[in-house]
């Protein structure tokens, strides 16, 4: 059968003026991307930031046009021209990071909630919407009021809602839920979870919080530098990463509690993600890898199945002297 979901050998680049140069650079955003998702599953997708998760949530709905490569919905390309395309763009939404800058503050919240159906050119949905609201654990007297009337995980809750009131096929969560505090974020997944159960969707989940991501994710995609560089089981991911980057990724999250909130923000391996524009040659991660060789410096690892669908970019991930030098401390 077909995944609901194909994404192949996806590319976008952007030109860029250099900072302090006046040449244009050119920058792969995502870089020969492929992935795929099944109906009623979840893919997670991490990274730090400015390794393109952002971009790559774009194109994946459908709000930005790839350079090159292909994105199928149930077999057919969101990208063929009129009709079919428009509808198999119809079947994502998205959930962004700051829920009331994606609702219109002058509309209500019912109003805001309805607009995908709207945009189906449904009349009538007064009825959809309260049920929704509901759905979520609002109060469907919420419809009335404006945005600014709510509390932060009050405001995601709708846009979740209205991600949902048309029946999308995948809703793509970039960050959605990284605002909010801690005690709300898990009330939030909990609340995701249910709804996948109740109604089927399928969910990516771009974050830079791996626990979240695994809690929440049958498969999980690790990005560096627009390219993907581990794809896994989420469970099998959970104990056992296999790629360098991956297990700094993991084990900063695993750093004691006032470490670990400086880790949630972005700063988990030592050192910046260098420039897409001008990407290291040979293995990107090479800079920052405590593993690195010349080989590494050269050689661009291609991403391999290491078994049962797992699939690593590393010349060394699995090797036992990749086990003994990662054992000494990554982080
Ligand atoms: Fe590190 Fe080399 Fe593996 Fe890249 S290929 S992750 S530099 S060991
Ligand atoms: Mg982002």
């Amino acid at each position: 059968t077909i995944p609901l979901l194909q994404v192949k050998n996806l590319k976008r680049q952007f030109n860029v003026r250099q900072l302090g140069s006046r040449e244009n650079g050119v920058l792969r955003a995502v870089d020969d991307v492929s992935l795929h998702l099944e109906a009623g599953e979840s893919l997670g997708i991490v990274g730090e930031s400015g390794c393109g998760k952002s971009t790559l949530a774009r194109l994946i709905v459908g709000l930005l046009e790839p350079t090159d490569g292909r994105i199928l919905i149930e077999g057919g390309d969101i990208w063929a021209s009129g009709a079919a395309g428009r509808e198999r763009r119809r079947k994502f939404q998205m959930v962004f990071q700051n829920p009331a800058g994606s609702m219109n503050p002058r509309r209500t919240v019912g109003a805001s909630v309805s607009e995908p159906l709207q945009a189906k050119g449904i009349r009538k949905t007064a009825e959809a919407v309260e049920r929704m609201l509901t759905l979520v654990g609002l109060d469907p007297q919420m419809a009335d009021r404006k945005p600014h009337q709510l509390s932060g995980g009050q405001q995601q809750r709708a846009s979740i809602a209205r991600a949902l009131i048309a029946d999308p096929a995948i809703v793509v969560h970039d960050e959605s839920i990284a605002s909010l505090d801690i005690s709300l974020q898990a009330q939030i997944l909990n609340l995701l979870l249910d709804l996948q159960k109740e109604l089927g969707t399928s969910y990516i989940f771009i974050s830079h919080d791996l626990a979240a991501v695994q809690a929440i994710s049958h498969r999980v995609i690790v990005m560096y530098l627009g390219e993907v560089v581990e794809a896994s089981d989420s469970t099998v991911f959970a104990s056992r990463p296999l790629h360098p980057y991956s297990q700094a990724l993991r084990n900063a999250t695993l750093l004691p509690d006032p470490i670990h909130e400086r880790a949630r923000g972005d700063t988990l391996l030592r050192g910046d993600v260098p420039s897409p524009i001008n990407p290291p040659v040979g293995c990107r991660f090479h800079t920052r890898c405590p593993l690195a060789t010349d080989q590494c410096r050269k050689q661009k690892p291609s991403l391999r199945d290491t078994g049962d669908g797992h699939l690593v970019a590393c010349h060394f991930a699995g090797s036992s002297s990749q086990t003994q030098v990662v054992s000494e401390g990554v982080a």
